[in-house]
């Protein structure tokens, strides 16, 4: 399972096939990381700096985080894409087809001058969890999504 937890400066990443439940998350806050609650992540519970330090100490990469930079990761499920917009302006997307077996990622893309600012990530996270959300399965033709989606 794939969860993206976002407030206005940064993006908490979730990858539950990671998470060996070692718990260093909840001891350092329980108000923002507990598992006997949904969402078991709530940002508003503690200061940016603080979470930022404490993703940072999961031994095994399940959570992981990045700065927003402004950007905000839309999901529309019309269009069958996630985008990313810095004001007003679609600076990336990820693109799936939905076929009979699920989710196929084929596209992801974040244009010149914005790499490098976790953008990707964002958006194919934004796609895994729309994807999970509906208990489809998921494919990536993508070489980026496969990467996120087999790591
Ligand atoms: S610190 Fe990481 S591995 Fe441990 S419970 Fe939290 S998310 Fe899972």
């Amino acid at each position: 399972m794939h969860r993206m937890y976002e407030n206005d400066d940064i993006t908490v990443f979730w990858d539950s096939d990671k998470c060996r439940h070692s718990r260093v998350c909840v001891s350092g806050n329980s108000a923002v990381f507990n598992f006997a609650r949904k969402p078991w992540v709530m940002l508003e519970n503690g200061d940016n700096k603080s979470i930022w330090q404490i993703v940072e100490r999961c031994p095994t990469k399940a959570l992981t985080v990045t700065y927003n930079h402004d950007v905000k990761i839309v999901f529309e499920e019309e269009n069958k894409r996630s985008v990313a917009i810095l004001n007003g302006q679609i600076i990336g997307e990820c693109d799936y087809a939905l076929t009979p077996e699920g989710f196929d990622i084929f596209h992801t893309e974040v244009h010149p001058g914005h790499e490098g600012k976790g953008i990707a990530k964002r958006l194919v996270f934004k796609v895994f969890e729309a994807a999970e959300r509906s208990r489809q399965k998921i494919n990536a033709t993508c070489s980026y999504a496969k990467k996120l989606l087999e790591s």
